[in-house]
């Protein structure tokens, strides 16, 4: 396809043999075979032990054909065949493997060796150009059918050097070659990128506005992998998927009803749509993490009720929701029952939106069945329940360019047809779509199909659930000397498979904690998730999602004697080149993504174990985070980490910072306005900023939300409440927090820091 010698797309056979004497005919047949594949350019690996082979197998998914020789007779080479074939078979369904044989002893060949071949090889009685010709042939069938569809056109279409007289005007790069500084980004970027840069004037592709073509094609095929009615490809983000499904399901003066826990792209499709959000609450718990919403949250009667207490919904809307958007799994990975979720808010509304913008691998792994919006299969699904729609961020956890997003459609009640629904489409995508985001979301399908996608989730989860293991062990071991380590947030006990027994969890089996959802189940009463008397089966931790919790917090939430603030190990890490994914006020969290690489956990632990060496040792900040000490000089150049810590701890303490985000996220705000009359005003300029001294009574023009957790303390139109009230309280102890810890300060959407630390926020003119 492209002619280099790094091109992914060279045809690559691996012939595994054990055994074969130099000078037998085998032998040369084999070395003959091998030098006319060669000399057609293919690269050909041999493995002469099938341990090697299957080592080759899993670690190059560049392989596009394997040769297998096995001694027909011979028990134990069958039986070591048959476990490379396994190990195959459980990556992939469609590469081609061919069995070389002699005719004559092909009848003695094991019948679970042959259903797992695809056909013979008679290495001694065929001519060598026939075989590797049927080679080629099953190579080419392969790869034919291997790519899907955009990226088959995209890449045979950017191979045909044509003379371009349509945008994008840099026309296949040559535009960047006339400027050193445009040749310096066309060298970074090389020369494939600009030549898969294309308009929607070529034709051959298909467009991405009428869904025609290879990209619609691609959206069929993408649907058929996720198992959608239909499927959408977005280039703009679920920032921009959550919108187009708003403003196709929601209008003016209509209730939607909002997970608070919510993506800021769903308060702007409310703002833009002048829909009225009523807001489902969710839980959370002792460290400040976000939980699901409760059940008895859902009921008819529960949205009745939150409805009715809504002043804007009372004033603006005749009372009936008619969509509804959970975040599935929350940020922290907690993973809701579908069904259930189904069965309690399709009493309230027809059109169910579960945000996945961090959960689009659910489907490929059972671990998660029952647990993600296009649970089963289209053509099961009972059309007079609840239209389900989905988004998600392939580039997230998935492998695709940032902005790749799917929008995926499962109709029951009420659905929206493609006809109406592409207004909203079109209404928020460009009409110059970058190509290669959307052969990232073909291409992020095709890897996910079949045994990809549970080969890959495999991986990810198999190293989360040993690093989990790990320090769950490490943690119990310092524990019993009185000593201190960093914990997981996840259970202390699973219940064994066979005994039915009570196991600590450093000591449950891998091959339970990877396969079994009951083990990360949170059940009621248990202690460790601080969700209380939760709905049995109602809410799973997704075992990828790794919350490393410092000490600090009792199960209550209050703050014991000694702890260490989450913030101070961040910023440790950091120094050592490792970013994590969000940190609260005592947990840190790491995502097991499906790009994970085996062991890369080790250089984390032992990056824990280095913090808690220097903790003890109080080693001085200068010398583990001189960036920070250069920058605020004064602040922290005679502390030690251990003096930084114990200030940070003392002072959150003092501050509350954890109970007043509890405080402060558990009341909802009265609306003064919706969101839409609020923006109208920011527009109008009828708008002043605010210090949070200034602001008891007032109404905000903005959202103002917190990171972490993310979610909206005030949304646009709510009301700050009273000065000792939680909302400013929960803003105060953030402002004194950020002005006592240059370096550490908190990121506040909807906050601006004033040249005296103050904290300012934009409200509505009185
Ligand atoms: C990130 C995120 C989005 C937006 O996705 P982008 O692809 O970044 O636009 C939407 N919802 C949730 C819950 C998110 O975390």
């Amino acid at each position: 396809m492209f002619n280099n010698n790094t091109d992914p797309f060279r045809v690559k056979i691996l012939m595994i043999y054990e055994e074969v004497p130099g000078n037998t005919a085998v032998a040369r047949a084999i070395k003959a075979l091998r030098s006319d594949l060669e000399a057609d350019d293919v690269k050909v690996i041999v493995s002469e032990s099938f341990a090697d082979g299957e080592a080759v197998i899993k670690s190059d998914p560049a392989i596009q054909c394997v040769l297998l020789k096995v001694e027909e007779k011979d028990n134990q080479c069958c039986n070591k065949a048959l476990k490379v074939l396994d190990v195959i078979r459980s990556r992939n369904h469609n590469l081609p493997v061919f069995l070389m044989a002699g005719r004559r002893d092909a009848s003695e060949v094991p019948v679970d060796i042959l259903d797992k071949v695809n056909d013979f090889i008679w290495i001694l009685e065929d001519t060598t150009d026939f075989i590797s010709g049927r080679i080629m042939a099953a190579v080419e069938h392969y790869r034919e059918f291997v790519l899907p569809p955009m990226f088959k056109a995209l890449a045979a279409f950017a191979k045909v050097h044509e003379y371009s007289w349509h945008t994008p005007g840099h026309t296949g790069g040559t535009a960047f070659l006339k400027s050193t500084a445009g040749r310096a980004f066309f060298n970074f970027f090389n020369e494939e990128v600009f030549r898969s840069d294309l308009s929607i004037s070529v034709g051959e592709l298909g467009s991405l506005l009428d869904h025609s073509g290879p990209i619609g094609e691609s959206e069929k095929y993408i649907a058929g992998v996720f198992g959608a009615d239909r499927s959408y490809t977005v280039t703009n983000g679920s920032s921009t998927s959550n919108r187009v499904i708003l403003m196709a399901s929601v209008t003016r003066n209509q209730i939607a009803l909002c997970d608070r826990n919510c993506h800021k792209s769903v308060e702007h499709a409310i703002t833009m749509s002048g829909a009225v959000p009523v807001y489902l609450v969710p839980s959370r718990n002792q460290y400040g993490i976000i939980g699901p919403i409760l059940p008895d949250k859902l009921t008819a009667e529960a949205v009745k009720k939150s409805v009715a207490d809504n002043r804007l919904a009372a004033d603006h809307s005749d009372g009936k929701p008619v969509h509804a958007i959970i975040t599935n799994s929350t940020y922290d990975g907690l993973c809701y029952n579908v069904k259930r979720v189904k069965e309690l808010l399709g009493q309230s509304v027809d059109r169910l939106h579960f945000d996945e913008a961090w959960y689009g691998y659910a489907r490929f792994n059972p671990l998660y069945r029952d647990r993600y919006a296009m649970s089963g299969n289209p053509a099961d699904y009972d059309r007079n329940d609840p239209t389900i729609f989905a988004t998600q961020s392939t580039h997230k956890l998935l492998a695709a360019f940032s902005q790749a997003s799917m929008i995926h459609i499962r109709e029951g009640r009420n659905p929206i047809d493609h006809k109406r629904f592409n207004e909203a489409f079109m209404m928020h995508a460009s009409t110059s779509p970058f190509y290669p985001i959307i052969a990232s979301n073909d291409i992020s399908a095709a890897m996910m199909e079949g045994e990809g996608g549970k080969a890959l989730t495999d991986d990810a989860i198999d190293e989360a659930v040993s690093f989990r293991k790990t320090v769950a062990r490490i943690n119990a071991e310092y524990r019993s000397k009185g000593d201190w380590f960093f914990n997981v947030w996840q259970p202390d006990y699973i219940y064994d498979d066979e005994s039915g027994k009570k196991i600590p969890f450093a000591d449950a089996s891998e091959q339970q904690l990877t396969t079994d959802p009951g083990c990360w189940l949170l059940r009621p009463g248990d202690k460790w998730h601080g969700f209380g008397d939760i709905e049995d089966g109602y809410c799973m931790l997704d075992p990828i999602k790794v919350s490393v919790t410092t000490p600090g917090v009792a199960d209550n939430g209050d703050l014991e004697e000694w702890g260490i603030p989450a913030a101070v190990l961040t910023s440790y890490l950091d120094g050592k080149g490792i970013v994590v994914e969000k940190t609260t006020d005592f947990t840190i969290l790491f995502l097991f993504s499906i790009g994970v690489t085996k062991g890369k956990w080790g250089t984390l632990l032992n990056a824990l174990f280095e913090f808690k060496n220097d903790y003890d040792n109080n080693t001085p900040l200068s010398r583990i985070m001189p960036a920070l000490v250069k920058e605020h000089e004064d602040r922290y150049r005679k502390m030690g980490l251990k003096d930084l810590s114990d200030e940070m701890y003392k002072t959150m303490k003092e501050l509350g910072t954890t109970k007043a985000l509890s405080a402060g996220f558990s009341v909802l705000p009265q609306p003064d306005l919706t969101p839409v009359e609020a923006y109208e005003q920011l527009v109008k300029n009828n708008i002043e900023s605010l210090k949070l001294d200034e602001m008891p009574g007032r109404t905000v023009a903005t959202g103002v939300v917190p990171y972490p957790p993310g979610i909206p303390l005030l949304m646009p139109g709510e009301n700050a409440g009273p000065a000792d009230g939680p909302l400013l309280g929960y803003l105060k102890a953030l402002e004194a927090f950020d002005r006592k810890f240059p370096g550490f300060t908190h990121d506040t959407h909807g906050v601006e820091v004033d040249n005296e630390q103050n904290y300012t926020i934009m409200c509505i003119k009185k």
